[in-house]
């Protein structure tokens, strides 16, 4: 028990060693000093983003739950934006613009954190289009062989992408975009590409919604492209046994032999403080969609 500091914050925790991850020996205390350390990595990505976060207050074993709204009882330092809901009314999203908030939500349970694809100052323009990539359960060289596929799609398209582990079973391929598109025509745009893609490498890949239709094949999702849906947070941990951390990678580390697991909290932090960011200049990167859709409706 006790407070510490974080930059010009004092974060009271408590419960420091409950065991949130039985089997891997990862506390509560284990947990908030992660997030403290992967804060400055995380930042570049959630900053002025609303954020859901994903709580298990017995830990992994216990029930956890997403909780979109910030409660009236977190200090008031915790930036918050009302967003208006698709169903109406509203909610109050907490906003991860500082380290300390993510010492605070790791302190409150919050092992995994998910954010939206826009940003406070233009919420229904993304500045990032979402590719995510589900293959089959143990099918991870399918993600890996289909996020080089659609890397060389969006290349030719002339947009640049970056890709990273979901922590599960997949990969999320993501392209920065300069933020003057709507979601609607965003995921149209990422639809279209999917379609393609699809075409190029029907046994592998489908655009079908229903898993029975899917037959094996890996699931290109881009309906993650919409107002008020997100994605995993990078460098946020999930809630399964060995404490997998969804992880920014380097083209050149993706081949099918990768695992996702071996990306531990520890390998993560090793990889940070060697300087191994691979999204770090992700946003002076913020591409036009408008010569893209020409090219690609030109296939
Ligand atoms: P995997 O690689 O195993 O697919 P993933 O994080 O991509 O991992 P998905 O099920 O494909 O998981 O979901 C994509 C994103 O949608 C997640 O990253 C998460 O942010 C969000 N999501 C998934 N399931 C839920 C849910 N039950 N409630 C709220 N958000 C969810
Ligand atoms: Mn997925």
């Amino acid at each position: 028990m006790g407070a510490i500091r974080v930059g010009a914050y004092s974060v009271e925790l408590s419960h420091e060693d409950k065991l949130l991850f039985p089997r891997d020996g990862i506390t509560k205390g284990g947990m908030v000093d992660y997030y403290r350390q992967a804060a400055d990595a995380m930042l570049n990505e959630l900053r002025d983003r609303p954020v859901v976060m994903q709580r298990f207050p017995d830990g992994i074993d216990g029930n956890g739950f997403f909780h979109k709204d910030a409660p009236d009882y977190f200090p008031e330092w915790v930036d918050r934006v009302s967003v208006e809901k698709r169903e109406g009314g509203r909610i109050d999203h907490v906003v991860c613009n500082k380290a300390a908030t993510l010492v605070y939500l790791a302190n409150q349970g919050c092992i995994t954190l998910h954010h939206w694809l826009s940003r406070t100052q233009s919420l229904d323009h993304p500045d990032q289009l979402v590719f995510d990539l589900d293959p089959p359960e143990g099918k991870f060289a399918l993600a890996a062989s289909a996020a080089r596929l659609t890397r060389e799609l969006l290349k030719e398209l002339g947009l640049h992408s970056y890709v990273k582990t979901t922590g599960g079973k997949g990969l999320h391929l993501v392209v920065p975009l300069d933020g003057k598109v709507p979601f609607d025509s965003v995921r149209e745009f990422a639809g279209a590409a999917a379609q393609v893609l699809a075409a190029q490498d029907p046994d592998n890949l489908t655009t079908e919604f229903r898993i029975a239709k899917r037959r094996g094949r890996l699931f290109l999702d881009t309906g993650r492209n919409s107002y008020g849906q997100h994605v995993v947070a990078p460098y946020a941990l999930r809630p399964r046994a060995g404490a997998p951390v969804a992880t920014p990678l380097q083209w050149s580390e993706l081949d099918a032999d990768l695992r996702p697991a071996a990306f531990t909290p520890s390998v993560v932090l090793q990889r940070i403080e060697k300087g191994l960011d691979p999204w770090s200049d992700m946003y002076s990167n913020g591409q036009s969609l408008t010569d893209a859709w020409r090219r690609l409706k030109r296939l």
